[in-house]
């Protein structure tokens, strides 16, 4: 297989920081299309695989992916897109296109396992796959995604993680108009999940630790917000809610949301901590409620969230930065310290030497 050299961020292990380091890319096969990287949002999933907090880090690690380019170069058979066209790339490359969760477009729960676009096994090469964090990346053009025309770019970058994760769990529990929403943790996720419930017709309410976040929740579309660490405001809200979307990176009682359900009502788990969240029998028994997750989303459903987005001018709200302030965002972020996501300006690893 021939590959180029490619200029990236990233690390060779779980203690030390970000560095620029050299990466292999493949060459255009057939199919594939090779963007060249403008923008890539930094999601807390990027931290806690750089650092290994999820145990199955192969290093080097290349994060990001929440890739927003512009193709350079298409495959002989590719059909979809054009040398000059404004894609996006998520959490996925590959997956084996058979199985019963490929074929409904669940690519995500690719039962080999699909090809993250990092630190996954790559098809072709004998590394792992890496992420956003580089100059450009190969895809195979059915995993690349249409960029509605009216969105920032960099601010759509965020849509490609943050907003499918919070879309596809809020579509899949049916929320729209007459339900009350929770969302809980307002990070990059969580503020795409105010913005894309209040667009669904649903009434929101926002659950944060941070004052400083209080009065932007209600800019960002929230109906009501909760300073979640107050009990007493807390305890209006209990069996108040429908749906609780959960997006908080650390540990914290899962059991204080569960009760803010209704009969019958779900809490679904996007943020995924590296410790385990005890649930209480009783959290669940009382008022039948259930307790699950949600990991991202498939190809169709990520494409149908961004012309969703394209409708409603949903983009994130962002704080740019050059690759250089990674380890410094990275700090921020475990702060709760940006409103809402940082978007690298891939320009800045191209002109760095
Ligand atoms: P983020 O921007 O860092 O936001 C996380 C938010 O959680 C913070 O802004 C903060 O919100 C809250 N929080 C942080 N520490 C907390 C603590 N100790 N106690 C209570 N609340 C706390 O992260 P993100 O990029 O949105 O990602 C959130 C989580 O989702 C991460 O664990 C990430 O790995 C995971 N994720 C999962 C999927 C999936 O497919 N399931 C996809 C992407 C990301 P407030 O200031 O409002 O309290
Ligand atoms: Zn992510
Ligand atoms: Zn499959």
């Amino acid at each position: 297989m021939r590959t180029t050299s490619v200029k990236a961020y990233g690390t060779p292990a779980a203690e030390a920081p970000l560095n620029m380091l050299d990466i292999r890319r493949r060459t255009t096969t057939p199919h594939d299309v090779e963007i060249d990287i403008l923008y890539c949002g930094v999601c807390h999933s990027d931290l806690h695989t750089a650092r290994n907090e999820w145990h199955f880090t192969v290093y080097p690690c290349v994060p990001g992916h929440e890739i927003v380019g512009r193709i350079v170069r298409v495959g002989d058979h590719v059909t979809k897109f054009k040398v000059g066209d404004v894609v996006g790339v998520g959490c996925l490359v590959d997956s084996c296109r058979e199985c019963q969760y490929c074929r409904e477009g669940l690519e995500q729960f690719c039962e080999p396992g699909p090809t993250q676009t990092y630190n996954s096994p790559d098809k072709y090469l004998d590394t792992p796959t890496f992420g956003g964090y580089s100059e450009s990346v190969v895809v195979d053009e059915n995993y690349v995604l249409r960029i509605p025309e009216n969105l920032d770019l960099a601010a759509t970058a965020p849509l490609l993680c943050a907003g499918i994760t919070t879309y596809s769990p809020l579509r899949h529990w049916n929320i729209g108009p007459g339900k009350k929403v929770g969302i809980v943790g307002i990070g990059g996720l969580g503020h795409m999940g105010i913005k894309i419930a209040k667009a669904m017709g649903a009434h929101v309410v926002a659950f944060t630790t941070s004052a400083s976040k209080f009065a932007e929740a209600q800019r960002l579309g929230a109906d009501e917000v909760v300073l979640s660490k107050d009990e007493e405001q807390m305890a209006a809200y209990r069996g108040k809610l429908h749906f609780i979307l959960d997006a908080v990176s650390a540990e914290h009682d899962i059991n204080a949301y569960l009760n803010l359900l209704r009969v019958d009502g779900s809490l679904a788990l996007v943020g995924a901590p590296e410790h385990p969240l005890p649930v209480a029998a009783f959290s669940v028994i009382m008022g039948r409620k259930s307790f699950s997750g949600s990991m991202i989303g498939g190809i169709a459903e990520t494409q149908e969230m961004l012309d969703f987005c394209g409708a409603h001018n949903i983009t994130a709200d962002i704080e740019m930065i050059n690759i250089q302030q990674i380890n410094e965002a990275y700090e921020r972020l475990l702060k709760g310290d940006v409103k809402y996501r940082f978007v690298i300006d891939m320009n800045s690893l191209k002109n760095a030497s």
